[in-house]
């Protein structure tokens, strides 16, 4: 069954809580089919987005349409979306294909049409045959799939998800992130997904809006995300990285008094910020050869860190400045060495200097 889908249009969504923004003026435009995630830390306005969209939450502004129908003022039973929360909230003295059903009981559908629709769901989550258990006898996996097929059953044109997953332990939880990107993928439903967890988000989303203080600071696919944030709130949020100033003049940057490639030009002259991600660092021996797409600097190891898969190394520049780099191999360098620090040119990424975030 694949499920028909909508595009999501946002535009000027505003709500306060006293002199809070929850949200401030977000504008977001969600593709019919689409898995996007909201991404932000705790506070940040994601779950109050989520119920603007699903009607339990009254904007003090702003439009909200589905396909072309304005919603914001529609209540949320006509909708048509399916709702997964964090607490799933089972009924818990009812069956597994009672929970299942129950969307249906509400909307009218008769028994015998019930029964086949809630098993059919439930097959669609991996528990055909586990109907007529209680609630109660479930692991956690199994009953957030319960609350899951229960979202589906009524076949809703769009799914929203609120931190889903963060009840299970780690191993569940990227079981699940897997499973449930691949029933987005079989049934099409356009999905709305909430998480403070930037690699649930990286692995399962086709887009991230990473959201920051009720506004969306870059909505974009998880590698541009990763490759190219726009801010260092951004970049902070998403992966490790080390922020180093540097200087523009020019149209030229230089870091440590040296002259740098960088991946795209220098937007203007002044102070700016190089971001270095540790895993796209390299680490040459002083006579070695750099690539000639590269940005090579003279560094001396002051920490080496064993963590078991990789190695966190730290690299003293001429000027003081401290860069981690992270390595896989095994490398035979002790704090102390002297060693030529590489990276591409590609991997040499100039953010605002302004934008603390
Ligand atoms: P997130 O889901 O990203 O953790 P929320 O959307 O729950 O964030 O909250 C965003 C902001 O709005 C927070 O500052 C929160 O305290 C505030 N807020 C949310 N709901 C209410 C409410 N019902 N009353 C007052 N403030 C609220
Ligand atoms: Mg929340």
């Amino acid at each position: 069954m694949q499920h028909a889908s909508l595009p999501i249009s946002i535009s000027q969504i505003t709500k306060r809580y006293g002199k809070t923004y929850a949200l401030d003026h977000v504008d977001l435009e969600i593709h019919s089919g689409e898995f996007l995630t909201l991404l932000g830390p705790s506070g940040s306005g994601k779950t109050t987005l989520l119920t603007v969209l699903a009607g339990f939450t009254r904007p003090d502004g702003g439009s909200l349409k589905f396909g072309d129908t304005e919603m914001v003022c529609e209540p949320p039973h006509k909708r048509d979306v399916g709702m997964v929360f964090q607490n799933y909230a089972l009924f818990p003295h009812m069956s597994v294909l009672d929970n299942v059903g129950f969307p249906l009981k509400l909307r009218g559908v008769k028994p015998g049409e019930r029964t086949q629709r809630a098993e059919r769901a439930l097959e669609m989550v991996r528990l055909g045959g586990y109907g007529s258990r209680d609630v109660e006898q479930l692991s956690g996996g199994q009953r957030q799939r319960v609350a899951l097929a229960r979202a589906m059953v009524f076949e809703p044109h769009i799914m929203l998800m609120d931190e889903p997953l963060s009840a299970l332990d780690k191993q569940l939880r990227e079981h699940m992130q897997i499973e449930l990107r691949q029933l987005h993928d079989k049934l099409g439903m356009t999905t709305v997904y909430v998480t403070h967890d930037q690699r649930e988000a990286l692995t399962m989303s086709d887009r991230i809006a990473v959201i920051h203080a009720g506004r969306i600071m870059q909505l974009d696919t998880p590698r541009a995300l990763y490759e190219r944030p726009v801010n260092r709130f951004v970049a902070e949020f998403i992966g490790e990285s080390t922020f180093l100033p540097v200087q523009v003049a020019a149209g030229k940057a230089t870091l440590a008094g040296q002259a740098i490639q960088t991946a795209s030009p220098p937007l203007h002259d002044g102070p700016q910020m190089l971001m270095l991600r540790p895993e796209r660092l390299r680490m040459l021996g002083t006579d070695a050869v750099a690539a000639p797409s590269a940005n090579v600097f003279d560094a001396t190891v002051t920490a080496i860190v064993y963590q078991g898969d990789s190695s966190l190394f730290q690299l003293a520049l001429g000027d003081g400045s401290v860069v981690g780099v992270r390595d896989t191999s095994v490398m035979r360098v002790a704090a102390g060495d002297r060693v030529r620090l590489q990276v591409d040119v590609q991997d040499t990424v100039l953010l605002p200097a302004e934008s603390a975030g």
